[in-house]
């Protein structure tokens, strides 16, 4: 299935150079190529076809006075050549006789049929290379096609052209069951029947991420090292977020095929982080802010995990409760007993009444998985 999805581009100024002289490029090849067959057929009745007038430009890129055209994309001037040829297509079917492009009064636009990229909110563009970009869904599922990078308005938007295979959805295999998750602070899950999965690792990526943003820190503002530096911490933390967000999907998919309720913690309610200072980008030096900046990540990966089990349940006709989290790692899930002295450590559980013990994450998915039932 095709679908299309325009997003906002932010070029810099030189990428607003090469977008502009690509969507001149392309009008130009339009235009000579619909004049170079016009000509043909109403002097000698020719028909010339789209691959002799692809081979006519590409002769003229070696002629100094049409040299320029070597910085346009050769696939974009193609596929501006294409573009004409379908107009003339249209026109023998009945349609109107293709028009000449003008600069003011058509659309500012040409068109890429392969080679794009998307990473992150980042669009590439051959010739113009990484642009920034804004509008882009949490997941960009698909087969590029083309790309279509217009100007209008004093705005550049690509369109893109996707093929989605439609992903055949498993359904759940026991859609009666109801299980409780307990998230962590640190990226780890714990449920109520008993397993404990094991966190993402990102040891290696974090020690090269800290390296990265001491190596940043040496360089002098404004300088060309600083901006090489700044990119390849941008492309670290591209890692480290894809990463997550992977994991966080084979987790959600996994909970959502295996059980049709599943109960969390309202993470509203529940304070997990306190406010900190240093951003994702540039991690503080100080290491307890460090700590602090790797909660609130936690606490992000944690919302979206519960967006993503929410949706997948949704999609198999389950469902995601969300119960208060005051006192479930607290309570005895035995006898109910609450007390601060019931949790041993942070993994150990013993009741002080009844002397249960268990993994203290698993006990609080107990006591979560109860509210659940009794809210339902
Ligand atoms: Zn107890």
């Amino acid at each position: 299935m095709l679908k299309a999805k325009k997003v906002r581009l932010y070029p810099n100024k030189e990428q607003q150079q090469i977008i502009s002289s690509q969507i001149g490029g392309a009008r130009y090849v339009y235009n000579r190529a619909l004049a170079l067959r016009k000509f043909a057929y109403s002097k000698f009745g020719l028909k010339i076809g789209k691959f002799a007038l692809i081979n006519h430009i590409t002769k003229l890129k070696n002629r100094e006075k049409t040299s320029w055209l070597k910085e346009i994309d050769s696939q974009a001037i193609q596929q501006s050549i294409a573009n004409m040829d379908k107009a003339y297509q249209h026109f023998f079917k009945g349609g109107g006789y293709p028009k000449f492009k003008s600069r003011h009064h058509s659309r500012q636009s040409y068109q890429y049929p392969q080679r794009v990229k998307i990473e992150g909110n980042k669009v590439f563009l051959p010739k113009v290379g990484w642009v920034k970009c804004k509008g882009l869904r949490k997941e960009f599922v698909g087969k590029i096609k083309t790309v279509t990078v217009s100007y209008e308005a004093y705005q550049y938007h690509a369109s893109i052209l996707v093929d989605i295979e439609d992903e055949p959805l498993k359904p759940c295999n026991n859609p009666n069951k109801t299980i409780g998750l307990d998230v962590g602070v640190s990226l780890v899950v714990a449920d109520s029947d008993g397993n404990k999965v094991e966190p993402l690792d990102l040891t290696r990526e974090l020690k090269k991420l800290k390296t990265k943003a001491q190596q940043l820190s040496r360089k002098k503002k404004g300088s060309n090292n600083r901006a090489k530096a700044k990119a390849k911490l941008a492309k670290i933390n591209l890692k480290i977020a894809n990463k997550r967000k992977d994991f966080l999907h084979k987790l959600s998919l996994q909970y959502a095929e295996n059980q049709g309720i599943v109960v969390i913690e309202d993470l509203k309610i529940k304070n997990m982080t306190k406010a900190t200072k240093g951003t994702v980008e540039k991690p503080s030096k100080n290491a307890s802010a460090n700590r602090g900046l790797n909660r609130v990540i936690t606490q992000q990966s944690w919302g979206l995990f519960f967006e993503l089990l929410e949706y997948k349940l949704s999609q198999r006709g389950g469902q995601l409760i969300k119960v208060d989290p005051k006192f479930t790692s607290q309570t005895c899930n035995e006898c109910g007993h609450i007390s601060k002295e019931n949790r041993k450590s942070q993994d150990k559980f013993v009741c002080t009444a009844c002397g249960h013990s268990a993994n203290a994450d698993i006990n609080a998915s107990k006591n979560i998985l109860a509210r659940g039932i009794t809210r339902q």
